[in-house]
């Protein structure tokens, strides 16, 4: 017999109508033989609401308080779930997160998970039950409620099957599984049988949005494989696994899997700072006290000891970056500081990259075709990056996608 973990996302049990339809596809895999346990998001938008109504009553909430008030989220869809279930004949249980043992530390709103305790699961199951086990929360070591980060049920899920040993995890969201790039802007995107965890992660990190990334992180270190699908149709999704995998599977990897874009950049550039050691330790040190992630940074050649140092940061951090750079500005006395929120990054990811050389040159080539300016570049193993001006953005998608190959065949 089977263990199968499968996990619905919000937009899967917005209603009645649709917990419904969740329900059957629960019992469905369990009358096919298989033992399940089904992870649950929040109904819609529901922790959204709950944010906002938090929100209007204060600005700066208790951690605490708050994730008390969020996992409340996910317990509707449990608890309906599981009369959707029992309304249908089958024997199930509800557990809260604490209750399902999933043990974290004591970051409130953002919890990393210590360890899983499947226990109380294993019996259930053991007594024939369909177990559904709320998403996005778990128990700390002070007793309290916490929770995992925004997505945090698919951690819930990859978690889970890691630790019982499931034979397979099914991730159901309201899109078929991974795509080329995102169908709403490119119509000929293609969904993807297969992509490794890695190509998942710079997808994700370079703004395609199907998995939580650090999902995708444990999945990879325990070996987790992922079929990511859509709860309403039977199609087949997109499986992320290893690298191995893939290339036992399909012999040959594409050398591009997927074109991603992010317009949530502003690119900062420190102007004429002294051309001595030190200067970039202080600036991103600086920023990362304050907790601003860096993206992309480019230092330009030395002209009279002096050089520019630009880098990008996300929307939601330009505010406090732009605040502590004119500090810093102001110790180096000279520097300018200037910023461009009109920007968008642009990425090609795949493993294909490592063995053939000449990809960022076509990448290049392409953009250069079609008039589009590249402001800044950033590569890794498996991605090549580059900053355009937004509104080159989809352009420079579509070109990107048709010229590597991507495009579905008619
Ligand atoms: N309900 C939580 C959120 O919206 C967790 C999840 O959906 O995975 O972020
Ligand atoms: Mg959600």
């Amino acid at each position: 017999m089977s263990l199968v973990v499968m996990k619905f996302g919000g937009s899967s049990v917005a209603d009645a109508d649709k917990m419904k339809h969740v329900a059957g596809k629960i019992a469905a895999k369990k009358n096919a033989g298989n033992k399940v346990v089904a992870v649950v998001s929040a109904p819609g938008d529901t922790t959204d609401d709950l944010l906002e109504m938090a929100a209007k009553i204060v600005s700066n909430p208790l951690a605490r308080e708050m994730d008390m008030l969020l996992a409340t989220g996910e317990m509707v869809s449990i608890s309906l779930l599981a009369m959707a279930l029992d309304s249908i004949g089958e024997k199930v249980v509800s557990l809260t997160g604490p209750q399902a043992g999933i043990l974290a530390d004591d970051n409130y709103t953002r919890a990393r998970i210590k360890k899983v305790n499947p226990r109380k699961i294993k019996a259930c199951l053991t007594k024939n039950n369909i177990v559904i086990v709320a998403g996005f929360q778990a128990l700390n070591p002070k007793g309290d409620i916490t929770t995992l980060g925004r997505g945090g049920s698919d951690l819930t899920a990859v978690a889970l099957a890691a630790s019982l040993e499931a034979d397979s995890c099914e991730i159901y969201s309201d899109v078929e599984g991974v795509y080329t790039t995102d169908p709403r802007v490119i119509k000929d995107a293609r969904k993807l049988d297969y992509l490794s965890y890695d190509e998942m992660l710079e997808m994700a990190g370079s703004g395609a949005q199907v998995l939580q990334s650090r999902s995708v992180e444990v999945a990879k270190k325990f070996g987790v494989e992922i079929h990511a699908r859509s709860a309403f149709s039977e199609k087949q999704g997109t499986i992320i696994t290893s690298e191995e995998e893939i290339r036992r599977k399909k012999m040959e990897a594409l050398l591009v899997s997927g074109v991603a874009f992010d317009k949530d950049q502003v690119k900062f550039t420190m102007m004429d700072l002294p051309d001595i050691p030190g200067v970039a330790a202080k600036i991103f040190s600086r920023l990362a006290k304050i907790g601003v992630n860096v993206d992309m940074i480019i230092q330009s050649a030395a002209v009279d000891k002096k050089n520019d140092i630009s880098f990008t940061v996300c929307k939601a951090e330009m505010k406090k970056t732009h605040t502590e750079l004119d500090k810093i500005a102001h110790e180096f006395k000279t520097p300018q500081v200037v910023f461009d929120e009109h920007v968008a990054k642009i990425s090609i990811v795949g493993i294909g990259m490592k063995s053939n050389p000449g990809v960022a040159g076509k990448m290049f080539e392409i953009l250069y075709k079609n008039a589009i300016n590249i402001e800044m570049i950033s590569t890794s193993e498996i991605k090549i990056s580059c900053i355009v001006d937004e509104l080159d953005m989809v352009k420079a998608v579509e070109e990107l996608h048709k010229g590597f190959g991507l495009f579905r065949k008619k």
